[in-house]
């Protein structure tokens, strides 16, 4: 028996992240859907690539590292990095990553700023929030977003995008959209979209939230690739 298809799931998803757009009254095509790989085989991401998806997120920089080495030939692929990133990790992240969604602390952002010297074009990078004070999440914690701004646009070799965020877990996907609306208020009290014109947030059960809240990236796993390959490895 024949499951549903990369591709199926892809249009499914698309469809899902237009209506919720329309919804909003949001202009088509302002959200950009990151599709998330992490655990999934590079025949995977080939396989929606062939759909037409071109950006992919991944978590592990290991990970992240042999499947850019994997997929070199599809040269307009863009990798997200959204993962926890340690600091003797930051290479991988600047040499694979086309957007970081996970600038945690304003120390990380002096190491991706050394890293990235010398690279055509600034580095996107998004500051990771931890809305929900959760204490085992990783993520700058609201008060100290405004240091994280000033350490990454002290690097001319990164461009500040935005704010990025995993609410805490809710069964009910409706329960994540308070979180979502404080990502967007901590958004204006720190420059508004002119400074900060990225919003990353929204996932498989809980993107047309997210998209009601002002999302413009959505990082989407299981609703187009399915269950996850292999246990994930702890992230903490
Ligand atoms: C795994 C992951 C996702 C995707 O989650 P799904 O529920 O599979 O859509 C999104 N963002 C981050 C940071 C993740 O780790």
């Amino acid at each position: 028996m024949r499951g549903v298809s990369i591709a199926e799931r892809l249009e499914e998803v698309r469809a899902r992240v237009a209506r919720a757009e329309q919804l909003a009254g949001r202009p088509a095509g302002s959200v950009t859907l990151v599709a998330v790989s992490k655990t999934q085989p590079a025949s995977a991401i080939r396989e929606a690539y062939a759909a037409g998806q071109r950006d992919f997120g991944e978590n592990y920089l290991q990970e992240l590292s042999d499947k850019a080495t994997e997929l070199a030939d599809l040269a307009d692929l863009r990798f997200h990095v959204i993962g926890h990133i340690q600091s003797n990790k930051a290479k991988i992240a600047v040499r694979c990553g086309s957007v970081i969604h996970t600038v945690h602390a304003a120390s990380l952002a002096g190491e991706l700023g050394k890293r990235a010297a010398g690279r055509g074009a600034p580095l996107p990078v998004l500051i990771e929030v931890n809305v929900g004070g959760e204490e085992q999440k990783s993520g700058a914690e609201p008060g100290e977003i405004g240091a994280v701004i000033a350490a990454i646009e002290a690097q001319p070799s990164l461009a500040l995008r935005g704010l990025m965020t995993v609410p805490p877990h809710t069964e009910d996907p409706a329960g994540a959209r308070p979180y979502f609306a404080r990502l967007r208020a901590l958004r204006d009290e720190h420059g508004g979209a002119g400074r900060l014109p990225e919003l990353s947030m929204g996932m498989s059960h809980d993107l047309e939230g997210a998209v009601a809240e002002g999302a413009t990236l959505v990082r989407v796993g299981t609703a187009i690739f399915g269950a996850r390959q292999y246990a994930e490895p702890s992230t903490k």
